[in-house]
C-alpha cells in the first residue's frame, strides 16, 4: 500500500541556474523566432507556481529557459501554454506543470548525478542541468536523442551525456545515481533502476498503464525502499527496444 506526500517547497538553491539560458537568446539561431520575451515566460511560470510548485530554483530554470526551441516552429505560438505539445514520431513534450513537479520532487535535497529516462525533446534535461553536477540522458527514438543532444549545445549546456538506448534498465556505465527521473510510463518500477540508485537515491517516475498513471516517488535507503504516490498524471507509455 502506498501512501501520499505532497512536495512542499526546500531550501535548496544553488546559484548556477540564474539567468543561465538568457544570454543564449541573442545567438543568430533563435534570432526571429519571437517568443523571446520574459514577460512570456513570466505568465507561464506563474501559472506552474499557482499549481503547486514552489521550489525557487526550479521556478529560476524554468523562467529562464525559452520553451519554444524545442517544438517545430508551426507550434512556437504554443510553446507557452501550460499543456503537452507534439514532438513528432508519437511522442510530446512534457507538460510545463509535470516537468516542474516532477523535477521539485527529485530535489527535495541536492543531488549531483541524475539519470533521465526518455529525453524527447530535452526541455526537461535542459532544466535539470543547471540544477546538478551531471545528467545521463537516455532516448530509444534516434532522431530525438540526436536533436535533443544539438539542441542543448546550442543552448550552452555542457554537463549532459545523452545515450540513444533503452532507458529502463538504467545505464550501468555510470551508476550508482543520485536520482532517476522517468518520463515514460511504466507498469512496475524496474528493479535495475533501484540497484543503480544510491543509499539515499530517489527514483521520480510515473507509474500504471493509460488512464490509470501515477507519479510515483521510491526513496532507497540503506534499510530498504519507500514508495509514495504524488499525483494522477498522463504520460506516453513506455516501449521496448530501439527507433
Ligand atoms: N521530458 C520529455 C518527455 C518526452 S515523452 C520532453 O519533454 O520532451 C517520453 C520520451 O520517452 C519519448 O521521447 C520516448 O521515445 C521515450 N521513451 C519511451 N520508452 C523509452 C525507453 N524504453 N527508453 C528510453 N526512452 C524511452
Amino acid at each position: 500500500m502506498l501512501t501520499t506526500c505532497k512536495p512542499g517547497s526546500t531550501v535548496f538553491e544553488p546559484a548556477s541556474y540564474l539567468g543561465m539560458y538568457q544570454d543564449q537568446l541573442n545567438k543568430p539561431q533563435y534570432a526571429g523566432r519571437g517568443m523571446t520575451s520574459d514577460r512570456t515566460r513570466r505568465r507561464l511560470v506563474e501559472q506552474v507556481r499557482s499549481m503547486g510548485v514552489t521550489h525557487k530554483a526550479v521556478l529560476g530554470v524554468m523562467q529562464s529557459l525559452p520553451r519554444h526551441v524545442f517544438v517545430d516552429e508551426a507550434l512556437a505560438s504554443r510553446a507557452y501554454e501550460n499543456t503537452a505539445l507534439p514532438i513528432g514520431h508519437g511522442q510530446t513534450i512534457s507538460q510545463p506543470y509535470i516537468v516542474g513537479l516532477m523535477t521539485q520532487t527529485l530535489f527535495d535535497k541536492p543531488r549531483a548525478k541524475i539519470l533521465e529516462i526518455g529525453t524527447g525533446c530535452g526541455y526537461q534535461t535542459a532544466i535539470l542541468a543547471p540544477l546538478c553536477e551531471e545528467v545521463i540522458s537516455l532516448e530509444r527514438i534516434i532522431k530525438l536523442h540526436r536533436q535533443a543532444r544539438d539542441r542543448l549545445y546550442d543552448l550552452g549546456v555542457r554537463n549532459v551525456k545523452f545515450r540513444h538506448g533503452d532507458g529502463f534498465a538504467g545505464m550501468q556505465d555510470f551508476a550508482p545515481y543520485d536520482g532517476i527521473l522517468a518520463a515514460a510510463v511504466s507498469e512496475d518500477i524496474p528493479q535495475e533502476l533501484i540497484d543503480q540508485l544510491v543509499d539515499g537515491g530517489r527514483i521520480v517516475m510515473p507509474v500504471g498503464r493509460d488512464d490509470t498513471q501515477v507519479l510515483v516517488v521510491v526513496d532507497k535507503t540503506s534499510s530498504g525502499i519507500r514508495k509514495y504516490e504524488v499525483e494522477a498524471v498522463r504520460f506516453v507509455p513506455r516501449l521496448a527496444g530501439l527507433s
